[in-house]
């Protein structure tokens, strides 16, 4: 990667808070598929940082999605948080700022994760969690991404993953619960349900762009029922 871009990127980051973290890999076993593709750094190697992700990240132009990216959009929050979030993969905003879930979805998100919190007499902002996507580069016109993509990028999301740790994960949506888990269903089949990455506990919502839409006050009410459960499970 270009000396000079690796260093803006770790830049941003860096003033985004993201900092090195020493973590020993779990061993690799995921329904995040294995990639065939040739060019992918060491799944989860010893030591991961998301520092390392980054910069093995680089200048990706390891699918087709980077042909239209602004931004990538790596990650953003407590690298040790006990709770992530994974989105489908970045909208226009986020590809313009490079930071996940800063556009009308994320302003519904941030407000989902701190008053489900303030109401549940948890004590806990946006910063303290981390949250990422599926995908790191904008599909275009917002298309669900290709299942190649998300399978070169899942890499990167496994190794994220692992290298943060944390004690549950939320799957926004049915592709980054489908992503995660392998489970094939509709999200509101899997939504409410506790399924697994790894030994790891995930929780299945709706994502936020679907809660945007009018007419889902039903499903508003069943995200905000999904939000306490992981949240009393984490922070309890
Ligand atoms: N939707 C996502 O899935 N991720 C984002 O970062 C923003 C919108």
């Amino acid at each position: 990667m270009d000396a000079d871009l690796l260093r803006r990127y770790l830049e941003f980051y860096q003033d985004l808070g993201i900092k090195t973290l020493y973590r020993q890999p779990s061993a690799p076993r995921s329904s995040i598929p294995m990639s065939l593709a040739p060019d992918l750094p060491p799944l989860a190697p010893q030591g991961d940082t998301l520092f390392r992700i980054l910069e093995d990240i680089g200048d990706c132009r390891r699918c087709r999605l980077h042909e239209a990216r602004n931004k990538l959009v790596f990650g953003v929050g407590n690298e040790k948080s006990p709770l992530v979030f994974v989105g489908e993969g970045p909208g226009a905003d986020e590809d313009a700022q490079g930071i996940p879930f800063v556009g009308r979805a994320g302003q519904l998100l941030t407000q989902m994760i701190e008053n489900t919190a303030r109401k549940e007499g948890i004590v806990l902002k946006r910063d303290d969690v981390y949250i990422c996507n599926v995908v790191k580069c904008r599909p275009p016109g917002n298309r669900t991404p290709e299942p190649d993509e998300m399978e070169i990028c899942g890499q990167f999301l496994y190794r994220q993953l692992s290298a943060i740790h944390p004690k549950a994960i939320c799957a926004l949506g049915g592709t980054a619960a489908r992503a995660l888990t392998g489970h094939k269903e509709g999200v509101t089949k899997m939504r409410g349900k506790w399924l697994q990455w790894k030994e790891i506990p995930v929780m299945v919502t709706y994502h936020p762009s679907y809660l945007l839409r009018p007419y889902n006050e039903a499903a508003k009410r069943e995200s905000w029922e999904d939000l306490k459960k992981v949240l009393h499970f984490v922070y309890d």
